[in-house]
């Protein structure tokens, strides 16, 4: 199952092509594919997004709904006792910066927003500790506005893709934004990242079990025979840790 692609000789017609086939055989392969943390509100999806730094998705998922219970709003989080969020956010890692964003993010939404999560692109990005990454995860996944979300596992898989060279996330972020359909920035990102945690692993890719591998110009670069290559992937238990 040879990769065909090289995508240094490929033309710009042909690399959009391909990212596009990428996009639709990622959701046939991960029709489940879908954001990971859990959220009823922009607010919270904003939170659990700043706690998913460092940490897996499945620890904050353990650590949100005591969060979002004791702090509901904006306005909790502004005047929430450090000393008690920090100690509640402990589990997540790196509690002190995670706690010092959260409140300062409250009180900047109390401050400029009325309280209300803003469903803009500059406007999240002036909250304190808000990046591109964290804007686009809230605006796609909450506003529908199309954001694609360039974290470990799209970065990589994009590179392997050949469909950027970028390391840095903003401009990996332009090269996808302008190879992939705009209504499937979110959707596509979500599949990418699934893809990362179940089979293009960052050391050892199951290549040999990849159902995209005739699309990849990296296969290869984890073990391409079958058997071995089924014994990486991994499933969704696995995955969300
Ligand atoms: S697992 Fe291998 S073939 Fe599949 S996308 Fe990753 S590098 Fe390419």
């Amino acid at each position: 199952m040879a990769t065909t692609v090289d995508a240094r000789a490929e033309t710009a017609l042909a690399r959009t092509r391909r990212a596009r086939r990428i996009v639709r055989a990622l959701g046939e392969l991960h029709p489940d594919a879908r954001i990971a943390l859990h959220f009823s509100s922009p607010l919270e999806l904003l939170v659990a997004t700043v706690l998913s730094a460092q940490c897996t998705d499945k620890k904050v998922n353990e650590v949100t709904p005591g969060v979002f219970a004791r702090y509901p709003t904006a306005a909790a989080y502004a005047a929430a006792d450090r000393d008690e969020l920090e100690a509640i956010l402990r589990p997540t890692g790196f509690f002190r910066a995670k706690a010092n964003s959260l409140m300062g993010i409250g009180a900047a939404l109390v401050e400029r927003f009325d309280g209300e999560v803003p469903g803009r692109l500059e406007a999240l990005v002036t909250l304190p500790g808000v990046g591109r990454k964290t804007a686009n995860v809230v605006l796609g996944h909450c506003f529908g506005i199309p954001g694609i979300t360039v974290d470990t596992h799209v970065g990589r898989l994009s590179r392997r893709f050949g469909l950027t060279t970028e390391t840095d996330p903003v401009r990996a972020e332009s090269d996808l934004a302008a190879l992939i359909e705009r209504r499937d920035w979110t959707i596509a990102s979500d599949r990418m990242i699934f893809h990362g945690r179940r089979v293009c692993h960052a050391r050892r890719p199951a290549c040999g079990a990849c159902a995209i591998a005739r699309m990849c110009p990296s296969f290869g670069t984890g073990p391409t025979e079958p058997a071995e290559a089924a014994r990486l992937v991994r499933g969704d238990a696995e995955a969300a840790r």
